[in-house]
């Protein structure tokens, strides 16, 4: 049987409600304001759709010195297109999902050689960039020109599925359709943006997963979860995933006064063009040393000694749990055979700093450029 939605007067009610909590209990946002630092009614598109990436599958308050340093740097789309792809990389360092910086420094580079350097209000010309899916396309066009777009992300779908009481799974399957049906019934004709918005911050700060503050929330009396008391049950709980534990090692190759840093190959699954030292998993049972020897040779060529475990690095990859035993190890010989990776260069620790690399590599060359540290080669 098809969900029927409550009737228009109520949802109008529903909206008012939760406009008039948005003006007041909205959070002081950079993106919320203009390049002027002002709050601004109509909001500036790039800005609107640089803070929109940067905040999916990221939260917030990890975005905020991110979006500020991108911003300093990077202030508008021309200057994002004529950026190199290096730079956009290491702003982004740390953030993950490096995808996302790659399709934005691809999509301005669009909009900037067909669209005049133009942040257009056409959802046929921002449905066409890449890295641009529905939910993109309605947060910049309803934030930036007020269109009437709906929007899904988790906050929203949580606090939609709760409002009108969907018992399915609104993630997968029919109920993705579900919610962004319920999306577009609830948008309004007029501030689609900040109602779009009020419905994200509805989820953050008031519906959040485990402790909803009904007592607090504008919805209440209107939300079936909270009529029912099924704030528990809506939205189901995600199945959780199995994770899968791999043992890597990684290789810092010393030769004089410099290690090797080599480049991905832009056909890597992830981290594409940027920097690491060689690392690879170790087979079970595999000797630390032997492995660091192989890894380096069959990744880039050279032989090594290998020297003393230098750290331990714990991190996660999607659903894989990662531990990295880094090891130092002298250069013995051999050629750089590019293959696994890109390019390979001579840096010194001073010039790790410059390169864009992932967030386990980053703690790793923290660590080799600390100056009270000494090599641990024999
Ligand atoms: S009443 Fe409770 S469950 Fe319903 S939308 Fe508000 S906070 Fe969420």
């Amino acid at each position: 049987m098809p969900f029927t939605f409550p009737p228009e007067r109520t949802l109008a009610g529903v909206r008012t409600k939760l406009l008039n909590w948005f003006d007041k209990y909205q959070r002081d946002l950079p993106w919320r304001r203009n390049a002027a630092g002002e709050l601004a009614g109509t909001r500036d598109a790039y800005r609107v759709w640089v803070s929109e990436v940067m905040l999916q599958q990221t939260t917030v308050a990890a975005v905020v010195p991110y979006f500020a340093r991108f911003l300093a740097a990077l202030p508008d789309v021309q200057t994002l297109a004529a950026a190199d792809e290096q730079q956009v990389l290491k702003l982004w360092e740390g953030l993950g999902y490096y995808r996302r910086a790659r399709h934005l420094h691809a999509a301005a580079k669009v909009l900037v050689a067909n669209h005049g350097g133009e942040l257009p209000d056409g959802p046929e010309v921002w449905a066409e960039l890449p890295g641009v899916g529905r939910y993109i396309l309605g947060a910049v066009l309803s934030q930036a020109f007020d269109r009437p777009l709906p929007i899904v992300e988790a906050n929203s779908l949580r606090v939609l599925a709760r409002l009108f009481g969907y018992r399915g799974d609104p993630r997968e399957g029919e109920g993705k359709a579900w919610v962004w049906s319920a999306a577009e019934a609830v948008l309004p004709q007029n501030r689609a943006g900040d109602f779009n918005q009020s419905l994200m911050e509805l989820g953050a700060l008031v519906c959040t997963p485990a402790a909803p503050a009904c007592d607090k929330c504008p919805l209440s009396a209107n939300c079936i979860a909270n009529r029912d008391s099924l704030q528990d049950k809506i939205p189901p709980k995600k199945k959780p995933v199995a994770i899968t534990e791999v043992a890597e090692v990684g290789v810092v190759i010393r030769n004089g006064g410099k290690v090797l840093l080599c480049q991905r190959p832009a056909s890597a699954g992830r981290w594409q063009n940027m920097w690491e030292v060689p690392h690879s998993p170790r087979a079970p049972g595999e000797d630390i040393g032997a492995a660091t020897a192989r890894v380096a040779k069959e990744l880039t060529g050279f032989e090594i000694e290998p020297g003393a475990e230098m750290m331990v690095i714990k991190h996660g990859v999607t659903r894989y749990a990662i531990t990295l035993v880094c090891v130092e190890a002298t250069l013995v010989g051999g050629a750089f055979a590019p293959g696994a990776y890109a390019t390979a260069k001579w840096v010194t620790l001073v010039e790790l700093a410059a390169y864009p690399v992932s967030a386990p590599q980053r703690k790793l060359m923290t660590a080799l450029a600390d100056p009270n540290r000494q090599p641990r080669l024999f």
